[in-house]
């Protein structure tokens, strides 16, 4: 469901860069998590924010 209100968009979008998405089950974590809370894996990379 994409958002319409610009401002809620950048907000919302500025929350989805605060994450970090794990290498093995794509599960979303907290940027400061050292791993995976589902898998454990400790193989996380920050969601990419150069998108258009
Ligand atoms: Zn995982």
């Amino acid at each position: 469901m994409p958002v319409t209100n610009p401002e809620y968009r950048a907000i919302a979008r500025s929350h989805i860069m605060n994450r970090k998405v794990c290498r093995k089950c794509y599960a979303t974590n907290p940027a400061t998590a050292k791993k995976c809370r589902k898998c454990r894996s400790p193989e996380l990379r920050m969601k990419r924010s150069n998108k258009k």
